[in-house]
């Protein structure tokens, strides 16, 4: 038991067990399924075929991990062009559940997996909250949508596998989740960060302070969210904000979490091999450098994914954790290359804007950032809420902080921002992922 120095090593869950495994063990079995999982898509994915074929690349050139870099890569429009059922690699009967996610334009991306890949689906949920302190004897609030997005099957069954009792509630209705969370005494809640803040903005008007209730844990995650956001949560909530990672194109969530430290989220290696690229040249960058994630499965049967190119931005986190796990860390996802636009020339990220704002006293984590074209010149308005101390005080204080952010911003962009300040409870509120950016610049306002 040497390799396991969490709190107390006889409380680890047995699905958890291969987050303790030596590195040189899990290198072998890493490569033992990569290669596997290469001449299962060759053999029976004609995508896979043609790009490795064009690339001069069979299965058997597969003979160290490094060798990952001579396959081709996957990126969303793969799925989107193969739909519904094009980059199965299994039968349809071999098949027990199908989820799709909605694509912003046109036809959905659909997921498949057979009973092996909902096994190992279920395991990195369970791991994933076991990373996240729950165990036996919590009560888990899911609030992730029920459907055909993976968020609330995924978190069910694994909070069911740990051995918790799970609260099916599904997404909406807000009144009601804090009705529940109140009378059934609930220890932990499974929802987006965003719907959370809802939830606790609710909660106050309803007279029900969330900090005097056992809730101790949230488990967020389909979407980016800044340290300033999970510090206002925490606060706010009375609770410990765990950031999880996960995308439906390689399982759903599971593929990495966040342990006790807080400090990077643990890839699942077993079953996930990550890489940061150059998202430019498509080159590995060096080790803690930033870059694009990009995943291959390594268990994965009805769907395997080779070299996905997730979008998402992070870099390795070298050097072991404290919390005793032996997988590999990637820093927080706070931002994705697709969420990133351009104005005046300048790059911007939705999450720079964020952190710029809760930087400023009296601002709440509410916002919207509005871009137009007036006059062939790009223009960039926040509309951020402030708290009801601030919007009621005197004329003086809202100019003031108006002030205050603007500066902020072009601290940290490097541009001048209009703001407009909103009372609180203005923005409309999301019970999935927010949106934070409304680009009006093509549609000739
Ligand atoms: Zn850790």
């Amino acid at each position: 038991m040497n390799a396991i120095s969490d709190d107390n090593p006889l409380q680890i869950h047995p699905a958890s067990v291969p987050d303790y495994m030596q590195v040189q063990q899990m290198r072998e079995l890493q490569l033992n399924r990569l290669r596997s999982t290469v001449r299962r898509a060759y053999l029976h994915v004609e995508l896979y075929r043609q790009r490795m074929d064009r690339q001069n690349v069979l299965p058997e050139d597969i003979r160290s991990l490094d060798d990952v870099t001579c396959l081709p890569f996957t990126v969303k429009a793969d799925l989107r062009d193969s739909y519904p059922f094009g980059l199965f690699a299994s039968p349809l009967q071999d098949i027990v559940r199908l989820h799709a996610s909605s694509g912003t334009t046109g036809k959905p991306i659909v997921v498949a997996y057979t009973q092996h890949d909902l096994t190992v689906w279920t395991d990195a949920m369970v791991r994933t909250m076991a990373a996240c302190g729950l165990g036996c004897g919590d009560i888990i609030q899911n609030a992730y949508g029920y459907g055909l997005f993976t968020g609330g099957l995924g978190a069910h069954y694994g909070a069911e596998a740990l051995g918790a009792t799970v609260v099916p509630i599904s997404g909406g209705n807000t009144d009601r989740q804090i009705m529940v969370m109140k009378d059934f005494g609930v220890t932990a809640i499974c929802c987006t960060p965003t719907y959370f803040l809802h939830l606790l903005d609710r909660a106050t008007e309803m007279g029900v302070d969330v900090r005097e209730l056992p809730l101790r844990v949230g488990v967020f995650g389909a979407e980016p969210w800044s340290d300033s956001l999970r510090r206002h949560i925490e606060t706010g909530g009375g609770i410990k904000a765990y950031d999880i990672y996960g995308l439906s194109e390689i399982t759903g969530p599971g593929v990495g979490s966040e342990c006790r430290c807080q400090s990077g989220l643990h890839i699942f290696e077993d079953h996930f091999y990550p890489e940061i690229i150059d998202p430019e040249s498509g080159q590995p960058v060096p080790e803690g450098e930033e870059g694009e994630l990009v995943v291959t499965t390594l268990s994965k049967h009805a769907m395997p994914m080779l070299r996905y190119r997730t979008r998402d931005i992070s870099a390795f986190i070298s050097g072991p954790c404290a919390c005793g796990r032996t997988l590999r860390r990637i820093k927080r996802i706070c931002r994705r290359s697709d969420d990133m636009f351009i104005i005046r020339g300048v790059n911007v990220f939705p999450s720079q804007v964020e952190s710029a704002l809760l930087a400023v006293e009296g601002t709440l984590p509410h916002y919207q950032i509005i871009l137009t074209r007036e006059g062939g010149l790009d223009q960039m308005e926040v509309h951020v809420e402030v708290t009801p101390a601030v919007f009621s005080d005197k004329v003086g204080a809202l100019e003031n902080l108006q002030n205050k952010l603007a500066q902020s911003l072009y601290q940290t962009l490097g541009l001048r921002v209009e703001i407009r300040l909103i009372a609180p409870q203005m923005l409309k509120r999301s019970e999935g992922k927010a949106q934070r950016l409304i680009d009006r610049r093509n549609l000739g306002q």
